[in-house]
């Protein structure tokens, strides 16, 4: 990476931190503004980013692309318009008594923290740059945004319709492969949000602690499908199949593998099997099924099904036209189910990202409960079943950043639930309120009144008598 390209992004940051110091206290109706803005570039240019997503992917559906990354997008806009005011009032909050009869007032007062940094992966270009960007803005943020690599075109082209849509101390796009992502994460940010992989996740963190830089991040890992004796497998499988197949599997939040009753695995296989067969009655030349994003992602994958098949486990492709995939050039892969797994095998330890289902089985639901405590703490969990109790306690039991039961990834649609993982999944959460709330500095103040506080609590010196009774009553 050229020297120049790190002044650059130095630039920018001083210009957006410069114009942030300089605007304060910004209006409420300017973030608004610029939200508005933010909502516009989507709707005005949607059906040309979905073109784009598709160029870079080789396929993606472009009905597909409107709804997950543009319309969800505008709706994380229209959420922060239609709550901001609500959001960034300022809490009374209360003082110890008598301090509230004799004047005192404390409040908390959300305040924009500056400029934000936003480091965003391949699988939703636009969705995972702008998600958060609309309430880093509603938060009264500048922010500088650099997309992945991967999506090159779509990277360049948010580059090009920001800097229509913004001023540069506003919001910029910066584009550029891993070295200029690290040079990103060096920068003393007001606070940095990473969407990305665990193992990215960690070097992001270390570069950012040192500059003591906050982060959010949200990170990946294999989220289960934990299915209960008491659930309906062929409407579960058909809900599995669609979280499995939309986008090709390529979604932090997909159903990395199922966890089944050993009795019901065939049924559980089947419910899946049909799903997808339903849904995409071809695979090779249907427009609805993506491809995988790279030549070496999709070389993993295939690395993950020969490694498993190697060590014995058995491999179903579902293909329901009997397709050739072999010489297609395509990028395109059937959904692979895996049976007889085992945790020697990479696809039972990396986060699979793509269309591969590894099944595992279970005679009691401890297992499968004891099954996911054993493991990293995943992103999403499902659970699928009808058994009130049971549900408790997988749900009780278990920890994950977010769960949907009887679906898959549906809770991530939600925009007053919080987002984010835990452990190795992430930390910190944005959409709602908590999102406002991971972007902005919650700021104590405390009113002291007119009345010599510090006197009448027996704080001040000379110390006597009553700051004895002071220290008695407070431990009182
Ligand atoms: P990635 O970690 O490879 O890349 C993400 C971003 O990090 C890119 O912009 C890239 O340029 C940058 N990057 C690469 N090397 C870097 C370095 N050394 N230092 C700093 N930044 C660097 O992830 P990806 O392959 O683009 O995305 C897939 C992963 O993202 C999966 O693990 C998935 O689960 C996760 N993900 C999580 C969420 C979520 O919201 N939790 C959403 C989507 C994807």
């Amino acid at each position: 990476m050229a020297v120049d390209q790190r002044h650059e992004m130095e630039r920018l940051l001083r210009l957006q931190r410069d114009a942030f110091t300089a605007s304060r206290p910004e209006s409420m109706a300017m973030r608004k503004d610029r939200i508005k803005r933010a909502m516009a570039l989507l709707k005005e240019h949607g059906h040309t980013l979905a073109k784009t997503m598709s160029a870079d992917f080789g396929s993606r559906s472009a009905h597909q692309s409107m709804i997950t990354d543009i319309a969800a997008t505008v709706s994380a806009g229209k959420d922060a318009l239609a709550h901001i005011d609500a959001w960034a009032r300022t809490e009374r909050r209360k003082v110890q008594f008598p301090l509230g009869l004799l004047g005192a007032k404390a409040e908390v007062r959300y305040e924009p923290k500056g400029v934000i940094g936003i480091l965003s992966p391949w699988n939703f270009p636009v969705n995972l740059a702008f998600g958060p960007l609309m309430q880093v803005l509603a938060a009264g943020n500048r922010a500088m945004i650099k997309p992945s690599e991967f999506t090159e075109r779509t990277s360049l082209l948010m580059k090009e319709l920001v800097s229509e849509y913004f001023t540069p101390d506003e919001v910029v796009v910066i584009t550029g492969g891993p070295e200029v992502a690290a040079a990103f994460t060096s920068l003393p940010f007001d606070h940095l949000v990473f969407t990305g992989s665990t193992a990215t996740g960690r070097r992001v963190m270390a570069a950012a602690a040192e500059n003591l830089v906050p982060v959010t991040l949200e990170l990946g890992g294999k989220s289960p499908v934990v299915m209960g004796r008491s659930a309906n497998f062929a409407r579960a499988g058909e809900r599995i199949a669609l979280g499995k197949m939309m986008n090709a599997g390529q979604i932090c939040l997909a159903p990395d593998y199922m966890i089944v009753p050993e009795d019901k695995e065939s049924e559980a296989i089947a419910g899946v099997s049909r799903g997808v067969e339903r849904m995409y009655p071809a695979l090779l030349e249907n427009d609805d099924y993506a491809s995988i994003v790279s030549d070496r992602h999709f070389a993993r994958l295939q690395g993950l099904v020969a490694d498993a098949r190697s060590k014995g486990a058995e491999v179903i492709e579902v293909n329901p036209a009997g397709e050739d995939f072999s010489g297609a050039n395509a990028r395109k892969m059937p959904l692979t189910i895996l049976r007889n797994v085992n945790d020697d095998m990479l696809a039972m330890q990396e986060e699979i990202f793509g269309p591969v289902l590894p099944v595992v089985t279970y005679g009691k639901i401890d297992e499968a409960i004891d099954y996911v405590n054993a493991h990293d703490r995943p992103l999403g969990l499902y659970y699928f079943g009808h058994a009130r109790r049971e549900q408790e306690q997988v749900l009780t039991r278990t920890i994950s950043g977010g769960v949907t039961t009887n679906d898959v990834i549906f809770h991530v649609s939600m925009e007053d639930l919080p987002f984010g993982g835990v452990g190795p999944s992430g930390m910190g959460a944005y959409h709602g309120i908590e999102g406002f709330r991971e972007f902005s500095h919650a700021r104590a103040v405390y009113h002291q009144p007119r009345i010599d506080i510090a006197k009448l609590g027996g704080f001040k010196p000379p110390y006597g008598k009553a700051s004895a009774r002071a220290a008695k009553t407070l431990m009182k």
